[in-house]
């Protein structure tokens, strides 16, 4: 078992050497075994400092598969929509996985007895993997560990990965980043919800599902989106997305919702989209590692990271800038390492 109390059987001559992968285990998982996908996954979701470790085994390996974002508020039926389209790829010969980072969904057990049953009969499709994850930090749903899964199970070989997460606040917006085409399902009844929604996840999704389209109240949902982007400046960002509606519960408009999907997960690979979304994660990755990387030394060296919050708290009691600090603490790490490099001061 994964353990960071037995250090036993991790590899030992690796360039990571404090690994928490046990022997074997990434053997088995390029084998395609399932558990240990898995174990794998909840290493991942719990320590995540192994994920340079991972990255360095999964890059190679990586199939390209399509990430899906399902979002949007409780209880519109992302579950039953995440499963209804899941099937469908199934069907058509995709290998899917399905991580779900919404603490109400049935994935990770918050919703009904019913549709619980529903979601597990998925889980006896070898086609599918499922995967929920904890919710961390108190963001609502969002598992930072969520765009290095994804990873995980491209590299196992699937090549659909829904994702599906409740689109409330800006934590999911960033997880929301590692997704190549987002859907947002709205359910009638809600339209003085739109203006709720974070504006950010409406003009992030490709794709607007209203969702329990057997309930009224379906066509003003239509009208007002359509007229929310006859008004809003994103015709001229990236055209009017397309506005599709299903009932998911009577597996009805779901076929047109999953052409959709397709049409547009080739379109992203023929206009090179999806290898410019790919160039940009793999920047900011190089990037925001040396950030941490270079702040973590600078507040070892400093001691800032404990320093600051006193700081901060003097310096707007005191109306003074912080900027003399600042270039104080800058001139410390100077010395430092110029000392360190000459041997005097
Ligand atoms: P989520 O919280 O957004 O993931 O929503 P769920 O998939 O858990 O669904 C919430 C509730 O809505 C459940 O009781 C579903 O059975 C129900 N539901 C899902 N799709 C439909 C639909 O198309 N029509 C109706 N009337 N109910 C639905």
């Amino acid at each position: 078992m994964i353990s960071e109390a037995n250090p036993k059987g991790f590899h030992s001559k690796n360039k990571h050497p404090r690994s928490l992968i046990p022997n074997g285990l990434w053997a088995e998982f390029f084998r395609g075994d399932r558990l240990a996908c898995a174990r794998l996954i909840t290493a991942v979701e719990n320590h995540p400092a192994i994920g340079p470790e991972v990255r360095d085994h999964v890059i190679p390996r990586l199939n390209g598969a399509f990430r899906i974002g399902i979002t949007g508020p409780p209880g519109v039926g992302k579950s039953t929509v995440t499963a209804a389209l899941a099937r469908r790829a199934a069907q058509h010969d995709q290998t899917v996985g399905i991580i779900a980072v919404d603490p109400s969904s049935p994935f990770t057990g918050g919703a009904f007895l019913g549709d619980r049953v529903r979601m597990e009969a998925l889980s006896g499709d070898d086609r599918i993997f499922i995967r929920s994850l904890a919710s961390r930090g108190g963001h609502g749903g969002l598992s930072p560990a969520t765009p290095l899964v994804a990873d995980v199970l491209d590299a196992f070989g699937l090549s659909r990965i829904f994702i599906e997460t409740v689109g409330v606040g800006q934590a999911e917006l960033d997880v929301l980043g590692c997704v190549d085409l987002l859907i947002l399902v709205l359910q009638p009844g809600t339209g003085d919800g739109i203006q709720a929604l974070k504006a950010g996840i409406l003009e992030a999704a490709d794709m607007f599902l209203i969702n329990k389209a057997d309930l009224p109240g379906t066509e003003t949902l239509l009208e007002s989106l359509r007229f929310l982007f006859e008004i809003s400046a994103r015709p001229a960002a990236g055209g009017v997305p397309p506005i599709l509606a299903a009932s998911a519960l009577r597996d009805e408009g779901l076929d047109a919702v999953y052409t959709e999907m397709e049409k547009r997960t080739q379109a992203l690979l023929t206009s090179g989209k999806y290898h410019q979304k790919r160039r940009a994660l793999m920047e900011s990755e190089i990037r925001d590692t040396i950030r941490r990387i270079l702040w973590d030394r600078f507040a070892a060296l400093t001691g800032a990271g404990e320093k600051i919050p006193a700081a901060a708290e003097r310096f707007i009691a005191n109306h003074k800038s912080p900027y003399p600090y600042i270039r104080r603490l800058c001139a410390q790490v100077k010395i430092q390492h110029r000392t360190k490099r000459t041997g005097r001061e």
